[in-house]
């Protein structure tokens, strides 16, 4: 799974104590968060300085998790953000395979002396790291730092802490094991965190339960007001403007997960939830099955992904981006016309 060479180069870098920063990916999700803090755990107990970066500011359902608030938000803390990365030894790239996926923090990495080590699951890595650590078929960062640690020996050195955070990152990053979670080894390692400590109901409640009640009614509204179902095309499209979301109150987060509900319909297989930013037009790509949603994003909306979760950005008005989707995915639309079978 890892390349041995590799391992035993980090293994012994590892050896004296280091400044290390940990780097998530923008718009942060509970996989590059828990991946993050579950190394951010480990490492502090092999003695190292660590500290965590995020791009931007991450979801109050996360902010339970021990470590989460030690996290430096880029966006708040510009030079003390610039400060670290510069002066650190090693940086670690936690679910994100391009420096691009980093937005502002991008050009910071790049100039960085520091040796870039990336653990990441998703497909066609950059050559931007030093050391890369990538396992397209793993069901989450979180499970590939687990696998990780195992693998350099210090399985012992994985806290509840730890394991509070890599379980988060694996459940969120498999919708609460509904995808990407066909391999026996995600069970596996889900089996050791409950062994660890890990309550798992109580960390679906946390992470899914916490809904302010502006959040629970806005999915009402997207779902009720705000959704084209294209049947041609078999697929639904939630849009959400501006004033929708200052409507609800929106927090960041209030929209995540929203785009998963027009695929519990049958005969959809391609969801899109567009969401109207400060200065963006913000896409997210859910898929069903064979549709490749990685390859739509990169191709079509200058983004990526998974091939069944993926995102992406619309330089255009949010009416103009509703037209070129589906003039897009007319191009698609024998790729979308499929039956799922057992
Ligand atoms: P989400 O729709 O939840 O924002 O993102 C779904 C998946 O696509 C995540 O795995 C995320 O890392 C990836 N993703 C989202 N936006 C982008 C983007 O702009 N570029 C790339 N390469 N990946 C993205
Ligand atoms: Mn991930």
């Amino acid at each position: 799974m890892f390349d041995i060479i590799q391992l035993q180069k980090v293994k012994s870098l590892l050896v004296q104590p280091k400044n290390i920063v940990l780097v998530s990916h923008k718009n942060p999700d509970g996989d590059t968060i828990g991946a993050a803090l579950g190394m951010f755990h480990y490492l502090k107990l092999k003695g190292h300085t660590v500290s965590a970066v995020v791009p931007n500011d991450f979801p109050s359902f996360y902010k339970w998790l021990p470590g989460s608030e030690e996290m430096i938000i880029f966006e708040k803390e510009v030079s003390k953000s610039r400060n670290l990365i510069q002066k650190a030894d090693i940086i670690f790239c936690m679910d994100f395979n391009s420096l691009s996926r980093t937005g502002t923090l991008a050009d910071d990495l790049a100039k960085a002396s520091g040796i870039k080590i990336m653990i990441d699951h998703h497909p066609e890595p950059s050559d931007e790291f030093m050391y890369s650590f990538s396992v397209v078929e793993s069901s989450s960062t979180g499970e590939i730092v687990f696998a990780w640690i195992e693998k350099l020996g210090d399985v012992d050195k994985i806290s509840k802490n730890a394991a509070l955070a890599l379980y988060t990152a694996i459940m969120t990053d498999t919708g609460s094991f509904s995808y990407s979670c066909n391999r026996k080894e995600t069970y596996d390692i889900v089996g050791k965190l409950i062994h660890m400590g890990v309550d798992a109901s109580l960390v679906h409640r946390l992470v899914y339960d916490t809904f302010t009640e502006n959040r629970l009614r806005l999915l009402g509204f997207a779902i009720s007001e705000r959704m084209l179902v294209w049947n041609d095309l078999h697929t639904a499209v939630i849009y959400l403007t501006k004033a929708d979301l200052k409507k609800y109150k929106y927090q960041v987060g209030d929209t995540e997960g929203v785009v998963n509900y027009p695929l519990s319909m049958e005969n959809t297989n391609l969801a899109v939830l567009i969401t109207e930013k400060d200065q963006l037009i913000r896409m997210s790509f859910r898929s069903k099955g064979n549709f490749d949603v990685n390859k739509l994003a990169r191709n079509d909306f200058n983004g990526g992904g998974h091939k069944n979760a993926a995102g992406g950005n619309s330089p255009d008005s949010m009416e103009k981006t509703i037209d070129r989707l589906r003039k897009v995915l007319k191009g698609y639309k024998n790729d979308l016309n499929y039956k799922i079978t057992l």
